[in-house]
């Protein structure tokens, strides 16, 4: 397969011919391989058009390449280290034995099938218990209060009420320690400055000088969806 180096990232593509008779399209495969989609039955040096969609291909690619999925393969991320899920099967009973320091993860049920619930319900009683545990440190630091919180099913990683009620995503347990604070804190922050405002920014700041580092740290991260499912040979 032909590449080419954009800003030092060697991007592999391959070119295809595409119905339409004026347009040249690009595309990401999931693999981050380009593919351009060229006019009819033409066949163009695609290079200098590659280089005219530099910014956004590098953008597409980084996007790609950099991210970090929670549910790869037959792994999960946990407490921010990737862990192998090794399935045993057994006549009904149900267990979670972690071991980062072998990197894996032992799941025990009576089917496969039931693997991602049993990994589902795990990371639930994990976020929640660190939730319940981290968070009242952290809301007097910054000085907040909050009526409730809880850990659910969110479409972000946190989310905050006017009435002071603080929700956090189930899957908050997979990141590592740092990144899970920052979480905690922007929420706690939204209580008193509501936007991502220049004073949301400034007193996030105040608090934890790095947040941007853990806050792009955060971008990088691929929650688990509905319809992944563990890639078992
Ligand atoms: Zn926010």
């Amino acid at each position: 397969m032909p590449s080419i180096t954009l800003k030092n990232r060697r991007i592999q593509y391959h070119v295809t011919n595409g119905r339409s008779s004026r347009y040249t399209y690009f595309r990401f495969r999931p693999d981050a391989t380009l593919e351009i989609v060229v006019p009819g039955s033409t066949s163009i040096n695609v290079e200098p058009a590659i280089r005219e969609r530099e910014d956004w291909i590098v953008r597409q690619h980084d996007k790609l390449t950099r991210s970090i999925r929670i549910l790869d393969r037959d792994s999960v991320l946990f407490d921010g280290s990737r862990l192998k899920v090794v399935f045993e099967q057994t006549r009904g009973e149900e267990s979670i034995i972690p071991d980062p320091e072998r990197g894996l993860v032992t799941v025990r049920g009576p089917a496969k099938s039931t693997v991602k619930e049993m990994i589902r319900r795990w990371f639930l009683k994990e976020s929640s218990s660190y939730v319940a545990r981290a968070l009242p440190a952290l809301a007097r630091k910054v000085g907040a209060r909050y009526s409730r919180a809880e850990v659910r099913e969110v479409r972000d990683w946190g989310y905050c009420t006017r009435e002071g009620r603080l929700s956090f995503g189930w899957q908050l347990i997979a990141l590592p320690e740092p990144v899970r604070e920052y979480v905690l804190y922007h929420e706690l922050v939204h209580l008193t400055e509501r936007n991502h405002s220049v004073r949301f920014r400034a007193r996030l700041s105040a608090l934890l000088p790095d947040y941007r580092a853990r806050e792009e740290e955060l971008d990088r991260v691929v929650p688990i969806r509905e319809e992944d499912c563990l890639g078992y040979n």
